[in-house]
Parts: structure tokens; C-alpha cells; sequence
């Protein structure tokens, strides 16, 4: 059973208000489910706003901030715990180790590069944990048809990409990550 998932996602909140209130959303199933929120320790965009929506009902929060970003004193003042590292490696690295599962919403370039550094580690073994997409809207659609092209072109699995969890709705992406099962398969051609 997940007990602590990390979210990737906006140091922005989108143009749209279905993302706040999407975030809320999934912030609101994870203390309800009692399922703690691993994440950037952030207080801007749509990571403050999951935070908060889990510390007003009561779950756990972890925020795990290198250094050079709290000293521009982005971080939540009032998470549950919050971890300073020195590096942006040490955070994602850190991130993978204390979380069952990971789940990327709309955000931007960071976020991009978390998710698909646990689907890369995934690849290689180097973790056997669930992860996936919080598709609120399709914002991701277009990701999704990216990498279609690459199995098309054999860069990458037919199995691997297979392993991408995708939901909009919060309880449907948990079930799905919480029936993962983790088979090897060779990464190569
Ligand atoms: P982005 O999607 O480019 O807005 O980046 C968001 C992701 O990168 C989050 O999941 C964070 O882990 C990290 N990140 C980017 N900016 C910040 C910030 N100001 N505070 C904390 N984490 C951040």
C-alpha cells in the first residue's frame, strides 16, 4: 500500500483555475486516505497549493528544498517537515527514497524533469515504484503522443511506456498505482 507519494508539479498555478482546484482536489484525497505528500517544499504556484490543502485536513506534508531555493524564501513556512539539501540531484534523489510512488500534475520544465527521471531510474531498475500522471484536462495529451513516437521508433518499450499510470481523477490514479507490479524487461533493442 502507498504511504507517502511524492507530487511533481507547478512552481505555478496555470492560466486556468481548474488546476488550483484540481490540486486541492488530489490534496484533499491524500489526507483523507491518510497517504502523506512527499514534495519541492514550495509555497508558489500549485505546490503551495496542494500543501496546503493536505495540512488544512490534517495529512502529512514532507518538503524537501535545496538550499539555494529557501534562501530566496520560496519554502512553506508550516509543513509537517521540511528537509534542506544542498543540491537539486540530492532533492530528487532524497524524493525517490522516502516516497512509494510519484505522480506528476500540470506544471513546467522542473516538473517534466522529476517525472522523467523516475521513468528513467524505472528503466534501469533502479527503483521498482509506481508512477504516473495526474491528466487533469489532457494537459499532458501531447507528452503521452511524444512518447507513442518514440515506441514507434524503438527508443523506447512498448512495456516501459505501459508502466505510465494516467488519471484525472485522484482515487482511479491511486487504485492503479497501488496495483502496480514491477516486471523487469531488458532496456535494449
Ligand atoms: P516547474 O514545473 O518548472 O514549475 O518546476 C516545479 C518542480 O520543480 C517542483 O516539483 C519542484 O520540485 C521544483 N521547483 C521548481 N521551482 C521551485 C520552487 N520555487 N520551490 C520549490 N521547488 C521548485
Amino acid at each position: 500500500m502507498i504511504k507517502k507519494v511524492a507530487v511533481f508539479c507547478g512552481s505555478n498555478s496555470g492560466a486556468d483555475i481548474i488546476y488550483k482546484e484540481e490540486a486541492k482536489k488530489l490534496g484533499l484525497y491524500l489526507a483523507q486516505n491518510n497517504i502523506g505528500l512527499v514534495y519541492g517544499g514550495g509555497k508558489v504556484g500549485l505546490m503551495g497549493i496542494i500543501a496546503d490543502a493536505i495540512l488544512e485536513n490534517n495529512g502529512s506534508v514532507t518538503g524537501i528544498m535545496p538550499d539555494h531555493l529557501y534562501q530566496k524564501e520560496v519554502a512553506h513556512e508550516r509543513l509537517t517537515e521540511l528537509q534542506i539539501v544542498q543540491t537539486m540531484h540530492e532533492r530528487k534523489a532524497l524524493m525517490e527514497k522516502l516516497s512509494d510512488a510519484f505522480i506528476a500534475m500540470p506544471g513546467g520544465m522542473g516538473t517534466l524533469d522529476e517525472i522523467v527521471e523516475i521513468f528513467t531510474w524505472s528503466q534501469l531498475n533502479l527503483h521498482t515504484k509506481p508512477f504516473g500522471f495526474y491528466n487533469i484536462e489532457n494537459f499532458f495529451g501531447k507528452l503521452f503522443d511524444f512518447f507513442e513516437h518514440m515506441v514507434k521508433n524503438q527508443f523506447l518499450h512498448q512495456g516501459h511506456y505501459d508502466r505510465i499510470a494516467i488519471s484525472d481523477n485522484p482515487k482511479d490514479l491511486l487504485t492503479i498505482l497501488n496495483r502496480y507490479m514491477h516486471g523487469e524487461i531488458d532496456k535494449w533493442f
